[in-house]
């Protein structure tokens, strides 16, 4: 049965070129979205970036069974390695009519024995059937991420960040579950829920979940946009008072969590600790990132840690007919450097393959910024 309406080929084919890729290789993983439009309304959804705004019902561009399909045979995916994210580009995952295609999935891909991450991304309303449905996956390692901002501008988010919370902690409350559970804090954005009371209720929130991840709208052009664009008056006039402030924001985060042993800033270091595994994305070369970590999953991380040679990026790479122009600039403890990668996703196969960082020269990253440049407006999918 097909709770949300199948789209003809005629009615596929208008689609916006990027919305008809129903896998697509993302920062955090390989996500697969068949089912595309969301009612909630998110003012910074990434679904602008998309083509697909104007679409609130959720259609499907085919079955599930014919998306699972896709994604197992696509040649990015690699059976027990390759991260998956299930609707976290398209769609909220627990929408009622969504939420039968979100099981099926995760299903699907359990029957066949697979033992990878899936991480599922929701700020919608879970129930306690949901806690039995989950439970009865034997293979997948699956996540929760429950996006929570504890912004109240209706503009912004008409969907409230409660329900995101109880939805966290009615999920997280089972002693025996089989998945994990994340505080998914974002976006914190200056100014809008970054007062000392937005912070101690995040972190109140916090001893719910498994672990939580904090990212914000850092970037100065980011939060113009994202200003701009929900008509909020911006709080910092120079533009050197702005680039201080994300700092200063970060230490009074830490500040806040001070007692709490499992903060993160980057998504899969959290889902990865939440499951007593290393750092699937190998965040564990930036060591700066490193320096919130509980002393165990440094250890882990440590273990898995190997820098690979050239020759180990060029052997996983061989499979890829779209990096048959990749060069490798540099290896360091931290990072592999490429080129002649045209697109992100290639990088980021490599990237989960080696459990290594690897940088796109083009875009080089700076230390101590963690990465933040790739977070914020276009990060942050609803
Ligand atoms: S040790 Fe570093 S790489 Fe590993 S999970 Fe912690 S922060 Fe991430």
């Amino acid at each position: 049965m097909i709770p949300v309406p199948l789209l003809t080929t005629d009615q596929i084919n208008r689609l916006p070129e990027r919305a008809r890729e129903v896998v697509e290789y993302r920062k955090s993983g390989l996500s697969l979205n068949h089912i595309q439009g969301c009612s909630l309304g998110c003012a910074y959804c990434i679904r602008h970036t998309y083509g697909l705004w104007d679409e609130n019902q959720p259609v499907a561009l085919m079955s599930d069974a014919q998306a699972v399909e896709e994604l197992v045979n696509h040649r990015y995916f690699q059976p027990h390695v390759t991260p998956i994210q299930v609707f976290n580009r398209a769609t909220e995952p627990f929408l009622p009519k969504v939420r039968p295609h979100t099981f099926a999935v995760l299903e699907e891909l359990d029957a066949r024995e697979l033992t990878n991450h899936v991480l599922v991304i929701t700020r919608h309303q879970l129930k306690p059937y949901d806690i039995d449905r989950l439970n009865q996956l034997r293979h997948l390692k699956v996540t929760l991420l429950f996006t929570y901002s504890g912004i109240d501008n209706k503009e912004v988010e008409p969907y409230p960040s409660h329900v995101a919370a109880d939805s966290l902690k009615l999920m997280s409350a089972p002693t025996l579950r089989r998945y994990r559970t994340i505080l998914y804090w974002r976006p914190l954005v200056p100014g809008l829920n970054d007062t000392d009371d937005h912070l101690a209720a995040a972190h109140e929130l916090s001893k719910h979940a498994d672990a939580t991840v904090f990212t914000g709208l850092f970037y100065r052009d980011q939060i113009a946009e994202y200003y701009k664009a929900n008509g909020i008056p911006e709080p910092y006039e120079d533009t050197a008072r702005r680039k201080i402030v994300p700092e200063t924001l970060e230490a009074r985060v830490l500040d806040t969590f001070s007692n709490s042993s499992a903060l993160f800033r980057k998504t899969s270091c959290a889902v990865s600790y939440a499951h007593n595994l290393p750092d699937y994305n190998g965040h564990y070369g930036i060591r700066e990132l490193c320096d919130i970590c509980p002393l165990s999953q440094l250890e882990l991380c440590a273990g898995a840690h190997r820098v690979p040679t050239a020759e180990d990026v060029h052997q996983v790479a061989r499979v890829l007919p779209e990096a048959d122009k990749l060069q490798v600039v540099d290896i360091s403890e931290r990072a592999a450097v490429v080129s002649g990668l045209e697109t992100e996703q290639p990088r980021y196969f490599l990237q989960h393959a080696l459990g290594f960082q690897v940088h796109d020269q083009r875009h080089p990253h700076h230390a101590h910024r963690h990465g933040r440049a790739d977070i914020g407006w276009k990060a942050v999918s609803a």
